[in-house]
C-alpha cells in the first residue's frame, strides 16, 4: 500500500480503480501495423472529419464572436492542408509501418518544436496552433472527444492527474469518476470549486505519481483527511468502508432538516441557495431544499461546449432552470469567461496576468455580439419563471450603466420582435475591492449584491488564487476582507437592496455567526454544504452572539 497525502477540496470517500490521465503525447505509443495504404486512408478520412469540424466551429464563432475572432479556426483549417504536415504524417505511416496517432503525434511535436524555436513572435505563436490541430486529429482518429479519456472506460474510476482545468473538470462523466487527484491545483481554483458542486471527493496538491506505476490499481480517496490510498491493505479498505458508511448516516441525519426554514431561534432569517455550474445540479439543489438559485456560473456551458453556446441553446437552458426551481428566485451569472476559465474555440488573446486582464464583464462589454446572445436567452427565459441577471467584476458604475444599456436595447428588441419576455432584476458581483468600496454608490444602480469573496480575497491581498505556492497566505478571513463584507452589507441596506455571499465563504461555519451578525441576507453554496449550514443557523442565536461583539462590527476585524 502506499500512502500520499493532498489537500481536500470537497469531502466524502471514494473507493474505485485508479486511472491515470495523460495529456501529453508521450503516451501515444507506435504499433506496427500491416496496411499502410489503408492506414493513411484512415488518416485522410480523420483529416477531413477534423477539417469538416473545423468549419463548423468557424461558422458558429462567426456568427457569435464575429469574424476577427472566428478567423482562427479558418486558419487551422488551411493547417490541416498543409502539404509539407501530411507528408510528414503519411511518410511516417508509410515508411515506419505505423499507426496513424503515432504518426500525428510525432508530426505534431516535430512542428510545435520547429515553430517554437522562430524568431518571429507571429511564427512561434504557430506552436500552439500545430499542436491544437494534431490534438483536434488524435481526437479523430481515436474515436473520443477531448473529454477525459479515463472516464471512457465504463467501470467508476478515480482520476489522477498532473492537473485538470475548469473545462476538462467541468465534462467528466459523474457517473463514472467517482473522485479525483491532482499534482497540481489549489483548492481555491474553479476545478476545486467544480468538486465541490459535483459533491465527489477530490484532492489537489497530491504528491502522488500520476504515471503507470499507479495506473490500473485500487485506490481510495479520503476527502476528509486528504489522504489518497494506493493499493489499499485489507484493514485499510475495511476502515475506510466503515467512514464511508459514518459518512452516509451523517447526510442522512442532514436530510431530516429537510423542510426546515432558515431561521435561528430569535428569529433571523437567512436564505440559503445554491451554486450551480448547469442543469444537472438542479436536482442536487433541489434535493438539498435550496431556497433558489444563487449564482449559476454560466460560463461552465461555455466551457463544456466546443462551440459558443447559441441563444436557443442557452434559452432551453436557463428556461429549464427556471421552471424546475418553480418560482424561486435564480441568479444567473453572466459570462465570467477569462483567468483561469479559457475554452478553444473563444480565442482569447495572451495576457501577462490573465486574472487582471479581460474577464467577466470585460469580456461581455468588449464583445457585445456575444453580451447580447446571452440577454436574450435570459430575458426570454425569465418569462418562465423567477430569473435574476447578475454581472461579475464589476469595478466602477461606469460598467453597470453600460452593462444595464445593453439591456434596455435588448428588451426593446424583443419587443420590438414581439417575443415574450420577462423584467429580471439586475444584480452585481461585488469581488473587486473597488467595488466594495464604492458600494454605496453601485447599490444605487443595482437590484442586488452578491459578494464572491474568491476573487475579493484574490484582489484584495494581491494574491493569485490559482498559485498553490502562495496558499499559506490566502486567508479569506483577514480583516480587510471581512471589513469589505461588513461595509458591503451595510451599504446595500442602506439602499434597500438584498446582500449575499457566493464565494466559497459563505460556506464557512466558523462565520456563519458573524455573516448572521452583519445582516448578510442570503448565503450561496454547493448544494452539498446547504444543510450543514442550516444546521448552524437553527443553532445560533445572533442577539447574544452580537452582544458578545463590542462596538461596530466592521471595525472590530482586527488582526492577531
Ligand atoms: C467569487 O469570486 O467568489 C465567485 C463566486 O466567483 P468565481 O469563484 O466563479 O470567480
Ligand atoms: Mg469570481
Amino acid at each position: 500500500m502506499e500512502i500520499y497525502k493532498g489537500k481536500s477540496v470537497s469531502g466524502g470517500i471514494a473507493i474505485g480503480k485508479i486511472s491515470v490521465w495523460k495529456k501529453d503525447r508521450q503516451q501515444i505509443k507506435p504499433v506496427r501495423i500491416g496496411d499502410a495504404d489503408g492506414e493513411i486512408e484512415r488518416y485522410r478520412a480523420a483529416r477531413q472529419e477534423a477539417v469538416r469540424q473545423l468549419q463548423s466551429l468557424y461558422e458558429r464563432a462567426l456568427q457569435e464572436v464575429g469574424e476577427a475572432d472566428a478567423a482562427i479556426f479558418e486558419a487551422h483549417q488551411m493547417m490541416l492542408e498543409d502539404d509539407d504536415y501530411n507528408k510528414y504524417v503519411e511518410t511516417i505511416v508509410r515508411s515506419q509501418n505505423v499507426n496513424a496517432e503515432y504518426a500525428v503525434s510525432v508530426t505534431g511535436d516535430y512542428f510545435a518544436r520547429m515553430f517554437a524555436a522562430m524568431k518571429d513572435d507571429y511564427m512561434r505563436e504557430r506552436a500552439t496552433d500545430v499542436r491544437d490541430i494534431s490534438g483536434r486529429l488524435l481526437a479523430v482518429l481515436s474515436g473520443r472527444d477531448d473529454k477525459a479519456a479515463a472516464a471512457a472506460s465504463g467501470e467508476p474510476v478515480i482520476l489522477v492527474a498532473d492537473e485538470l482545468s475548469p473545462s476538462e473538470t467541468v465534462r467528466l462523466d459523474k457517473s463514472k469518476v467517482v473522485s479525483f487527484v491532482t499534482v497540481h491545483g489549489t483548492p481555491n481554483s474553479h476545478t476545486a470549486i467544480l468538486a465541490g458542486t459535483m459533491a465527489i471527493p477530490a484532492l489537489v496538491g497530491a504528491s502522488v505519481p500520476a504515471d503507470a506505476s499507479v495506473d490500473g490499481k485500487p485506490g481510495i480517496v479520503d476527502g476528509i483527511n486528504g489522504i489518497f490510498y494506493v493499493d489499499p491493505d485489507e484493514k485499510t479498505l475495511e476502515k475506510m468502508k466503515k467512514l464511508q458508511r459514518e459518512e452516509e448516516e451523517r447526510r442522512k441525519l442532514l436530510r431530516t432538516l429537510r423542510g426546515r426554514e432558515d431561521v435561528t431561534p430569535d428569529g433571523k432569517r437567512m436564505m440559503l441557495y445554491a451554486n450551480i455550474g448547469n442543469v444537472r445540479d438542479l436536482e442536487a439543489a433541489i434535493q438539498n431544499d435550496a431556497a433558489g438559485i444563487g449564482l449559476f456560473r454560466s460560463e461552465f456551458l461555455y466551457l463544456e461546449s466546443d462551440h459558443a453556446p447559441t441563444e436557443e441553446e442557452q434559452f432551453r437552458i436557463y428556461k429549464q432552470a427556471a421552471e424546475a426551481m418553480a418560482g424561486k428566485k435564480v441568479i444567473i451569472r453572466t459570462l465570467d469567461m477569462g483567468a483561469d476559465k479559457q475554452c478553444g474555440y473563444f480565442p482569447m488573446e495572451h495576457e501577462e496576468n490573465p486574472a487582471l486582464g479581460c474577464r467577466g464583464i470585460r469580456v461581455s462589454l468588449s464583445r457585445p455580439e456575444i453580451f447580447k446572445t446571452q440577454l436574450r436567452a435570459l430575458y426570454r427565459a425569465s418569462a418562465f419563471g423567477n430569473l435574476a441577471i447578475m454581472y461579475p467584476m464589476i469595478t466602477s458604475v461606469r460598467e453597470v450603466r453600460k452593462a444595464k444599456e445593453i439591456t434596455a436595447l435588448i428588451k426593446e428588441e424583443l419587443d420590438r420582435q414581439g417575443i415574450r419576455r420577462g423584467d429580471p432584476q439586475q444584480g452585481i458581483m461585488i469581488e473587486t475591492p473597488a467595488a466594495a468600496i464604492i458600494s454605496d454608490e453601485l447599490a444605487q444602480e443595482t437590484d442586488f449584491f452578491s459578494i464572491g469573496t474568491n476573487d475579493l480575497t484574490q484582489y484584495t491581498l494581491a494574491l493569485d488564487r490559482q498559485n498553490g505556492k502562495l496558499e499559506e497566505f490566502y486567508d479569506p478571513h483577514h480583516p480587510a476582507v471581512l471589513r469589505m463584507i461588513s461595509l458591503v452589507t451595510e451599504n446595500a441596506h442602506k439602499a434597500g437592496i438584498p446582500v449575499g455571499i457566493c464565494g466559497e465563504l459563505a460556506a464557512d461555519r466558523s462565520l456563519t455567526g458573524e455573516f448572521l451578525a452583519m445582516g448578510v441576507d442570503e448565503l450561496s453554496v454547493s448544494p452539498d454544504s446547504i444543510l450543514p449550514l442550516r444546521k448552524m443557523i437553527l443553532e445560533t442565536n445572533v442577539e447574544e452572539y452580537r452582544k458578545s461583539r463590542p462596538g461596530k462590527l466592521q471595525f472590530s476585524y482586527r488582526t492577531g
